[in-house]
């Protein structure tokens, strides 16, 4: 095992040191503390040597900001140490860092006094506007936090800008906030390690599915450069040396990785890969189900308007069993104003008494579709049977395989080759191991779209139908790519625990819900006590966010913007509430109540959220201000 490993697997115990380049409470700093245990070092070419030397385990090397672009000192810097140096350096993950600076001064030095700025040569380059307005001299320095302590010991018409922390920590004020002249400002740092042996790239603790490494190389050359800008890289080129006239770094997409390596290269050209080469395939988080646990981006499940996975939420709603024609297309529509995104209905219905109600069949099948083609959203129902794929698949979008059919291997075989989307239950007595085993059944039989669904296991608890397991459902979201459902009604089995469940699950990040609606629960031919309400449905899924369908009556819609108001309401007493704190803190500290810069940034904030031109996003923003600002100054006299 490589040094890499054995710190990177000590973490728990041993934190790894995490180089960064200046000093505390710079922005490197954080993007350290993320990674490790944060080591200052003066200049980017010691953290390299140090990281090259094995005297730190990675170090995070700012290479792209919002504002600024490429950050030219610390890649080239990197360029360098990869052109001079034999042992190749990694770049294993990225850590995005929020930027908030702020110009500051040592106390009693006024906004309009001040002639020099001084920062870090990126930093001075995120605030223009504010170095235009202000008439002042820009100053380089190291890093941010460092001209904050020069400013400090130098005095004079000085003013630094810096993160807060490093205001603070210099014991200057702020003379104004949140000076960049893009707001949110945010940098990406890379994370970098020694590669290891053949390029195999050292283990990190990155276990989250959707945040692969990037896959960054170093290009020389001009045909290299648009080979890699032809497959959709994104080129940070540098300023030429003498050398190499054309060069930088690209983060290709992993998907175009293997067209990458296959491009056009002239003679004496280079493309070297910082991190694993192109030909390495990243293995499996289980070496037995490798297709349900590959190492890539987040699996999109797509049908219409149902679109799940990778951020994208869905709910499918709709009666147990389709029990007549009527009966479906009522509840249609009573799913589709709620906001669901697919209609489930059963036909076949797997039963544990033989006596019980069976389902209809195939004949309701027809019914169910027409139901879906009515109100325009795609339909769901089970198979149970192998010999029902081909029919089923023939009018259903997506094929359902219940609980009990998790392990019938015959039936995921044929389902998995039907190409339809399949919908796979976790069974009530499987392992979230095998589970997966059965979806990669599906995959391995072709089906490039499956959803994963818990609906509750069998435990000792008789108080409810089943447990919904979701501490296994967030096992199967660090193994998984999968879109990931929750089905609260099967796991509660009585109508009153649904949106509570329902809660449970959606707070802890499924992709989606599948819940049971009946409009007369009391005469359903199945899982009557569990169906909610339409009505309970509505305000569930406006609780979540979810889009009344448009097939809503002026009354339907009412009640979702009722319940937009109610959240609002409770926001802007929230909002007051901070409003009066921050302005007592501010009295404390003997900082302004009012901040031009930050209002700009609440502003900005309003404008990105309703689009730049949504009338009124100014407006609401002022009159938020306005209140706040009420709000601070009566904070301050209920102090007094
Ligand atoms: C169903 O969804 O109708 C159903 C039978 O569920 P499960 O397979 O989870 O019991
Ligand atoms: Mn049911």
């Amino acid at each position: 095992m490589s040094e890499i490993e054995e710190e990177e697997r000590g973490t728990a115990h041993v934190p790894v040191l995490a180089g960064y380049q200046g000093q505390p409470g710079s922005f490197g700093a954080r993007a350290a503390a993320r990674c490790g245990r944060p080591m200052a070092f003066p200049t980017f070419e010691r953290m390299l040597r140090a990281l090259l030397a094995s005297e730190i385990a990675c170090a995070v090397l700012p290479a792209v900001n919002r504002v600024d672009g490429p950050i030219l000192e610390s890649l080239d810097a990197l360029a360098r140490s990869l052109v001079e140096s034999q042992s190749p350096i990694a770049v294993v993950a990225e850590v995005e860092v929020p930027v908030r600076l702020v110009l500051a001064a040592p106390p009693g030095l006024a906004l309009e006094s001040v002639h020099e700025v001084h920062s870090q040569a990126a930093a001075l380059r995120q605030c223009r506007d504010l170095l235009a307005h202000l008439d002042a001299i820009p100053i380089e320095t190291h890093d941010t936090a460092y001209a904050a302590f020069r400013v400090k010991e130098s005095g004079g018409p000085r003013a630094a800008v810096c993160s807060e922390e490093a205001a603070l920590e210099a014991g200057l004020l702020i003379l104004e906030e949140d000076v960049s002249d893009v707001r949110p400002n945010t940098t990406r740092f890379w994370r970098l390690a020694r590669a290891t042996a053949a390029g195999n790239p050292p283990a990190t603790n990155d276990a989250a599915p959707d945040r692969l490494a990037p896959r960054v190389v170093f290009y020389a050359g001009v045909l290299a450069s648009s080979t890699l800008a032809e497959v959709g890289a994104e080129l940070l080129s540098l300023p030429g040396t003498p050398a190499d006239p054309v060069r930088g770094f690209a983060v290709v997409p992993e998907k175009n990785v293997a067209r990458a390596a296959a491009g056009r290269i002239a003679a004496g050209e280079r493309v070297l890969w910082l991190g694993p080469a192109p030909e390495f395939v990243r293995p499996p988080r289980m070496r037995d189900i490798p297709k349900v646990t590959e190492v890539r981006e987040m699996s999109v499940v797509a049908v219409g308007p149902f679109v799940v996975g990778g951020g994208r939420r869905a709910v499918i709603a709709g009666p147990c069993a389709v029990e007549s024609p009527e009966q479906i297309m009522r509840l249609a529509r009573a799913v589709a104003r709620a906001g669901a995104t697919a209609i489930r209905g059963g036909v076949f219905k797997p039963r544990t008494s033989p006596y019980s109600f069976q389902g209809h069949g195939l004949e309701a099948l027809g019914w169910l579709k027409e139901a879906g083609d009515t109100v325009g959203l795609p339909i769901v129902t089970e198979v149970m049977a192998p010999a029902q794929v081909t029919p089923v698949a023939e009018q259903a979008d997506v094929l359902q395989i219940g609980a009990r059919n998790c392990q019938n291997y015959d039936l995921l075989k044929e389902a998995g080759a039907s190409s339809r989307p399949v919908f796979l239950k976790r069974g009530f007595g499987t392992t979230v191991e095998e589970w997966l085993s059965s979806a990669e059944y599906l995959l391995d039989a072709g089906c490039r779209d499956v959803i994963l669904c818990e609906r509750g296991i069998r435990t000792f608890e008789k108080a409810t139908r089943g447990t919904l397991d979701l501490g296994g459902l967030l096992v199967a979201r660090s193994l998984t790519h999968l879109p990931l459902f929750a089905d609260p009604s099967h796991a509660a089995g009585r109508r009153d625990l649904v949106p509570g469940l329902a809660r449970a699950a959606w707070g802890a990040g499924v992709d989606g819900l599948m819940i049971e609606v009946h409009d007369a629960p009391e005469s359903a031919l199945s899982d009557g006590p569990q169906a909610l309400l339409p009505e309970d449905l509505e305000e569930l899924l406006d609780e979540f966010g979810i889009l009344p369908g448009a097939s809503g009556s002026v009354e339907r819609i009412r009640r979702a913007i009722d319940s937009v108001d109610g959240s609002i309401a409770r926001l802007a007493a929230r909002r007051l509430e901070l409003a009066r704190l921050v302005g007592a803190v501010k009295k404390a500290s003997g900082r302004p109540i009012r901040d031009e810069a930050r209002e700009a940034s609440v502003r900005a904030r309003f404008a990105e959220a309703l689009g730049p031109n949504a009338p009124g996003a100014t407006r609401l923003a002022d009159t938020l201000i306005d209140l706040a600002l009420d709000a601070e100054h009566r904070g301050n006299r209920s102090g007094d």
